[in-house]
């Protein structure tokens, strides 16, 4: 008998309208990330301290079919972030396989995982949100700690892989990280790559 597939998850937030993703979603949070970005806004979800529960995609559908009636009359559905959803990338899958084609489904990503979890994705996600930080790979590296060579490389595959329409990239503005010229630059390189969906905004600090 094989293991049932099962994931981390650290919070489920109903009835979001038009925050991630189209429509009514749910928004559901896995613990485990790749990164350590110094204003992460959400540093419990990679905490060896925090709380979660551990789920397989029959319970998690369970608990957010409830809203299904919302999600179907608005086109919307789950998104799933943390963390890092790409990190249980068959967990997605078998949920797709549960919920059917009907409900939209979006990962929030920093695509920094490796390839294939994105290909498996990229299977069931409707809309990827990637948060490419910077693509300046001296500051991308000082705000999170890792390259982001893995992350473009896999940006230039996602995109040969289902092209412009599905991907959303959003680039911050990283108070004492980068600067306006920096996310010009970033934004540029993207659009060059054929990037057509770009969100622009600033992350907030304490200090801002
Ligand atoms: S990718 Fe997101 S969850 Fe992970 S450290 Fe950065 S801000 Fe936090």
């Amino acid at each position: 008998m094989s293991t049932p597939i099962k994931a981390p998850i650290v919070a489920c937030s109903r009835l979001r309208m038009l925050t991630d993703g189209q429509g009514i979603t749910t928004l559901v949070c896995f613990h485990g990330c790749p990164l350590r970005c110094k204003w992460c806004i959400n540093p419990f979800s990679f905490s060896p301290d925090t709380k979660y529960l551990t789920l397989t995609p029959e319970e998690l559908y369970a608990m957010v079919r409830i809203d299904a009636l919302y999600y179907l009359a608005t086109g919307g559905g789950v998104t799933f972030g943390g963390g890092e959803p790409l990190l249980y990338p068959e967990f997605l899958q078998e949920f797709r396989k549960i919920c059917g084609s009907a409900w939209h489904l979006c990962a929030e990503t920093s695509l920094n995982v490796p390839w294939d979890h994105v290909q498996t994705a990229a299977a069931y996600i409707d809309k990827f949100y990637i948060d490419c930080k910077d693509t300046n790979p001296v500051i991308y590296k000082s705000y999170t700690g890792k390259d982001n060579a893995q992350m473009l490389d896999n940006l230039r595959r996602l995109l040969a892989l289902i092209g412009p329409e599905r991907i959303v990239i959003r680039l911050p503005l990283i108070p004492d990280f980068n600067t306006d010229d920096d996310r010009q630059a970033s934004k540029t390189l993207l659009a060059e790559m054929g990037i057509e969906h770009f969100d622009l905004f600033t992350y907030r600090t304490n200090s801002n």
